[in-house]
């Protein structure tokens, strides 16, 4: 057997191309294009006048599990594999964050033959967005504790301010800090603590924003704390939104890149799949969407939450409407939701791979019925698959009226998609769409919870613990009840429990807290502990990186 290639060692054997004629390919205009050196370029969206025709492909999956499952690797070669059968097609991709670059994911932006480049850079610092992010996160936090120390005027609650710095790296030592100590020159001392940039609501309002206007007039919605008379204080009262504005000037504009194979790709923005809706920017879907005739685009984490936030908060906020979605699958994850071990997944299991399909299935019903779409299953291939394993999960899709095509991008570029690009184009144009949201923008919070936990997740009901029933009056009373819901939940288990693998039933979700990021437009229901801070593991990924004399990079995966 030829031996394996890392994820790096593929990239860096490509030669690019350079970045005008991938825009050239797709007819952008010249003076759209904003050069970031040879091979990256932010888009001015101002400057593309098409209409947005583009019928876009969601690309989703099961639950989680830490066999992997591959969504981007799958957005990434069926993109390519899109390109090769003669469509005109763009990918969005979100933006990776240095936290789990460096901590134990590594890179995010595909894998094998089917990854977007340059992949160092678009890790790495990439066009400077998410620095901008944490800059205009961070002068949001110095004008607040500003205020306080000049006499606050807005009589802004110490003991109430929900802002928080933040900073792009896992660093569990800045979760809770005190700052402004010193004495009195020195600020006033309190409780504060980082978020890591990508839970920064800037990074949720910067991908849900269509103009530089829109983004300004939601960065002044943005709740900071409360006032001692329990009223909201906002980003606008501090008079913030301009200048915060002003950094993200350029941030806002979508970055092309291309894949292995050259196709063009837009990797811009990157909000947490769980305190955030978990998808690229609005801007660059929609740019893509005026350029080319399909947008293969990914969600965070399993359908769930994936998928139910896509469908619920972006295509909601935005007018945007899937023609079809891809269920991606492994049948090494679907022997985990069966029961097996890792160490077990290598061998041929036909009764595992039968246990753990429901889980899978749950996932198609939401597709299909809950939210009227069209959908494909892709099992992205591993070299263990066993075609009666394969065999088994064709049979069981096919009585929910769903076809399954087995994704090779990874090991062959976009030969190993052709089929799965020629399902999906039949979909997008033939398929039933009978695309619904889960629910109405005015049914109250409580319901929305309810709907999404019996219809998506398949349990028995809510429970609401007595401070979030208070929080849920409160932001009723404040005139939020009408904004969707976004749910943090642990994305391994269908239940708020992460243990409850598979399809599980009988269960309750506890509602424990409730935020609204009136800047964003949605309310975070939280069903437990969300790590907004990650930690760094044991052995950091950082440990194994390294560049020699000529700037060659090893170790980024
Ligand atoms: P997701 O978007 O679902 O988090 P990714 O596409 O980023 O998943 O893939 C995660 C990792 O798994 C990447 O490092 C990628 O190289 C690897 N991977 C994906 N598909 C395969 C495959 N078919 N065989 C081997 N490794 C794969
Ligand atoms: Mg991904």
């Amino acid at each position: 057997m030829s031996e394996v290639l890392s994820d790096i060692a593929i990239a860096q054997a490509n030669e690019m191309t350079p970045i005008e004629l991938v825009a050239e390919k797709i007819g952008l205009p010249q003076d759209s294009l904003e050069l970031y050196g040879k091979f990256k370029a932010k888009v001015d969206y101002t400057k593309i006048s098409a209409e947005e025709k583009a019928k876009v492909i969601l690309v989703t999956a099961i639950t989680p599990t830490p066999a992997g499952e591959g969504k981007t690797t799958t957005v990434v070669g069926l993109g390519d594999s899109l390109n090769r059968i003669g469509k005109k097609a763009i990918i969005a991709l979100r933006e990776p964050s240095l936290g789990p670059v460096f901590g134990i994911k590594g890179g995010a932006a595909g894998g094998g033959y089917a990854q977007v480049v340059p992949m160092e850079d678009i890790n790495l610092h990439f066009t400077g967005d998410f620095h901008a992010i944490g800059a205009a996160n961070n002068l949001l936090a110095a004008l607040i504790d500003n205020h306080i120390y000049q006499g606050n005027s807005l009589g802004i609650d110490v003991g109430r301010i929900t802002w928080r710095r933040v900073m792009d790296m896992n660093d569990r030592e800045l979760r809770n800090i005190t700052v402004g100590l010193g004495g009195r020159t020195n600020g006033v001392p309190r409780e504060e603590g980082f978020d890591i940039t990508v839970a920064s609501e800037i990074m949720a309002i910067l991908c849900l924003s269509t103009s530089l206007e829109d983004l300004k007039q939601k960065i002044s919605r943005i709740i900071i704390g409360y006032n001692k008379n329990d009223e909201p204080v906002t980003a606008g009262q501090l008079h913030a939104e301009g200048a915060m504005t002003v950094l993200l000037k350029d941030a806002i504009k979508p970055n092309l890149v291309q894949t292995l194979e050259h196709n063009p790709a837009f990797v811009h923005g990157g909000p947490f799949a769980n305190i955030a809706h978990g998808c690229n920017s609005v801007l660059a879907t929609k740019s893509a969407m005026k350029l080319a005739d399909y947008v293969v685009t990914e969600a965070g984490f399993g359908a769930d939450l994936g998928a139910e936030k896509f469908i619920n908060i972006k295509c909601r906020q935005s007018g945007i409407r899937p023609s079809a979605v891809v269920i991606v699958a492994t049948v090494r994850a679907l022997k985990m939701h069966g029961g097996l071990p890792m160490d077990a997944l290598r061998d041929k299991n036909v009764l595992a791979v039968e246990n753990g399909l429901p889980n899978l299935l749950k996932h198609i019903e939401n597709v299909t019925q809950v939210y009227g779409l069209p959908a494909v299953v892709a099992i992205n291939k591993f070299p263990t698959d066993d075609p009666e394993e394969l065999d088994l999960i064709k049979r069981k899709c096919k009585e929910y009226g769903v076809n399954v095509s087995v994704s090779d991008v990874w090991s062959s570029g976009s030969a190993g998609g052709e089929e799965l690009a020629r399902e999906v184009v039949r979909l997008a144009e033939e398929g039933e769409n009978n695309f619904r949201f889960l629910y109405p923008d005015q049914l109250p919070i409580k319901e929305k919870i309810q709907r999404i936990v019996a219809q998506v997740y398949g349990g028995d009901g809510v429970v609401f613990t007595p401070s979030a029933e208070k929080e849920i009056d409160e932001l009723e009373k404040l005139g939020f009840g009408n904004l969707p819901v976004c749910m943090a939940k642990t994305q391994y288990s269908f239940s708020d429990e992460p243990a409850k693998i598979g399809r599980p039933s009988g269960f309750q979700v506890t509602v424990r807290k409730l935020k609204v990021s009136a800047g964003a437009g949605f309310i975070v229901v939280l069903t437990g502990d969300v790590m907004t801070m990650p930690g760094l593991p044991k052995i950091p990924a950082a440990e194994k990186m390294d560049i020699d004399q000529d700037g060659k990079i090893t170790g980024l995966f």
